[in-house]
């Protein structure tokens, strides 16, 4: 057989060979994005409005018909017998818990590689050194007018604050000398408050930390307060710290009640009779008809809150689960709440259980692992309908809630109390006055009020608070004088570096709960407002108890990301459109959870639509819990890419754009 023949003719056969020599035509390699031919985004120049300050007297919404006027001493909150209760310890366990807490300890002792840690310390210690040499070589450089600047105006390259592998900031940002000074004062005013509510009940707060690894996390709470504000000055500066001080003084009391209740730990019979359990992604205002039970969002401060302060908290519950056979592209919310069941990281307590379908159905999944893994415990499964379009299925959750309310009152025995009910709605209906002139100062030329805090705040203060608490509505009103003077004075945030306005659309990764702060401070996006704040704000009926269980069920329908992710086209699609108009953005931060499935099949319709109307729109994919998916640096990365090749702009503060951050908390 001439085998080389028949090589030789099948290679002839070959289509491939016979190919014509075509000229190939020279290829211009384009320089940006923008030379590829997408259409430019052109934006209408918008004359933004001005705010009439007179049309927002305080005296229109204070003082409360029934609620507390605003020169009345403002009642005790929680209720202190609640701190009082008394605990039923069970010291012998607690010996053998420290005894094996003790164990681990001594393990890790022997085990640490004592010559590295040292060697670390050293570098630690060098590498201070040179800092210091630097920024003093640095300030001598300098003209007498830019010293002058350091002093009174604080640094400007904030990228310097980090340093490569460290867990914290090298040291805190000089922000000029009174509001370094004010940002002390804050520092010491959050510990005290740390110090003060844990001293209401030492003994089972501080054994918490021997008991979960989480509390150890809230340590660094006021790390976590410093990663807000940075590069935040005067009113600006204020405003982010008198709100962050109201979510922490929540997070505080709720942590020693947690502890106080928890059969590992304080145990106590007569507060757990009172306690009412939520998911954590339920909303309290339930709660303000039971003025004598007390509501705890379950989760909220071992799993959804402490990813927020510390981004590695949830990679133990993730990897735990996942283990268990979950698949990893569930999203890492009900994840998380699932594998802290599966290490046992929630304390045993409460009276009964209220789940829910919220926001998703990863929720749902989420019910029926603390179901097995707490099966004394009752539960009521909140379900309400997702048609926000039809008024129809309003009776139908009002049911539900009614059903609820029953529920708690068989398992509690207390009495649903409308008085109490009413009032708290209508401190939460006088705080959502104020929320929305935030939103019309934000509107604007001269936003005032921007930046993580701020989200965080309305988050909370929607959600867990809703009215309940009477020291929040001073909070309110202090930080609206200071809002209104800021913007009589036309005040900036982030002074000199306020360039562009921008919206949050879809869900925030938690490991960077702070991006808005990066964003604002490298490239000078400022995020007028995210979609989570965009929630219900019709006054809630507070006279009619039919309505007013309507409205409820309204509000709840429409809690944090229910509405804006799982509502469909009108209210993922259409309504960012509206609202982009409504705050004259120019950039849309377009999240995108890689496990929320419900935004990802909107994501070509939300690409197409955006380039036709001219929004300039920055995809960042995230695993909201997860950072070792998508770490914050890939994150950034995303827009530093946009903001050099389509943009074609130059940072606001270069130190900010490459940075590591990989093991800070
Ligand atoms: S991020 Fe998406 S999938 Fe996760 S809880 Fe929110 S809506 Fe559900």
């Amino acid at each position: 057989m001439d085998v080389k023949g028949m090589a030789k003719d099948l290679v002839n056969f070959l289509p491939l060979h016979k190919l014509p020599n075509i000229d190939l035509p020279e290829i211009k390699v384009p320089k940006a994005i923008s030379d590829l031919g997408f259409p430019k985004p052109q934006l209408p120049k918008v004359e933004l409005p001005e705010v009439d300050l007179k049309k927002f007297d305080l005296k229109k919404f204070a003082p409360l018909k029934d609620g507390f006027p605003k020169f009345e001493k403002t009642p005790k909150y929680p209720d202190p017998s609640f701190f009082k209760a008394k605990d039923n310890f069970d010291w012998k366990k607690q010996g053998e818990n420290l005894a094996e807490v003790g164990g681990i300890i001594l393990e890790l002792f022997k085990e640490a590689d004592w010559k590295d840690f040292l060697l670390r310390q050293k570098d630690g210690f060098v590498a201070d050194a040179n800092r210091v040499a630097e920024e003093i070589k640095a300030l001598a450089a300098m003209t007498p007018e830019e010293r002058k600047d350091i002093l009174l105006n604080g640094e400007k390259r904030l990228g310097k604050l980090y340093r490569s592998g460290c867990m914290a900031t090298v040291r805190r940002e000089w922000r000029g000398v009174k509001d370094t000074a004010y940002d002390f004062y804050e520092w010491l005013h959050m510990w005290g408050m740390l110090l003060m509510t844990f001293s209401k009940d030492l003994i089972p707060a501080l054994n918490a930390t021997f008991h979960y690894r989480w509390m150890i996390s809230y340590m660094c709470c006021v790390g976590f307060m410093d990663k807000n504000t940075l590069g935040q000055r005067g009113s600006a500066l204020r405003m982010s710290h008198l709100m962050i001080y109201d979510i922490f003084r929540y997070v505080a009391e709720n942590l020693v009640f947690l502890a106080k209740c928890d059969e590992k730990n304080g145990n106590s019979a007569e507060l757990n009779k009172k306690v009412v359990l939520f998911d954590e992604m339920t909303m309290g205002q339930l709660m303000a008809g039971f003025p004598d039970l007390m509501g705890i969002p379950y989760q909220l401060m071992p799993v959804f809150l402490v990813s927020e302060i510390d981004q590695l908290t949830c990679v133990p519950y993730i990897d735990a689960v996942e283990s268990f056979g979950l698949p990893a592209d569930t999203c890492p919310v009900p994840s998380s709440e699932c594998g802290a069941l599966v290490l046992d990281a929630l304390p045993h307590m409460g009276a009964c259980f209220i789940s829910s379908s919220m926001p998703c159905d990863g929720s749902v999944m989420a019910s029926s692992y603390m179901s097995r893994r707490f099966p004394d415990l009752p539960v009521f499964h909140l379900t309400f309908p997702v048609r926000y379009e039809y008024e129809e299925t309003v009776a139908d959750a009002a049911e539900d809630i009614k059903a609820c309310i029953k529920f708690v009152e068989e398992k509690t025995g207390a009495k649903w109390n409308w008085d109490a009910y009413f009032r708290n709605m209508k401190r939460f209906n006088e705080e959502t006055k104020y929320e929305l002139e935030k939103w019309e100062v934000n509107k604007t030329r001269y936003p005032q009020i921007i930046g993580p805090a701020y989200e965080l705040f309305r988050k909370w203060n929607y959600e867990m608070d809703g009215g309940s608490d009477p020291r929040v509505p001073k909070t309110f009103r202090k930080v609206d004088r200071i809002m209104k003077k800021a913007y009589e004075r036309r005040e900036e945030a982030w002074p000199g570096k306020m360039k562009y306005r921008g919206i949050v659309w879809s869900c925030p990764a938690h490991y960077y709960a702070n991006f808005s702060n990066w964003i604002a401070n490298c490239w000078g996006v400022d995020i007028l407002v995210e979609m989570e704040s965009l929630n219900f704000t019709k006054p809630l009926e507070t006279e009619d108890k039919e309505l007013a269980l309507q409205d409820l069920a309204r509000l709840y329908e429409r809690m944090v990301m229910r509405r804006h992710t799982n509502g469909g086209y009108q209210n993922v699609v259409d309504e960012l459109w509206r609202q982009c108009e409504a705050w004259n953005v120019e950039i849309i931060i377009m999240y995108q959870n890689v496990a929320c499935k419900n935004m990802s099949t909107l994501q070509g319709i939300l690409d197409e639509q955006a380039r036709d109307k001219g929004y300039h729109m920055i995809w960042i994919e995230h695993d909201l819990m997860d950072p070792r998916t998508v770490s914050r640096k890939a994150m950034r990365a995303k827009v530093n890419e946009y903001m050099r090749t389509v943009m074609k702009a130059e940072p606001v503060d270069p130190s900010l754009v490459e940075f590591d951050d990989e093991n800070a908390m």
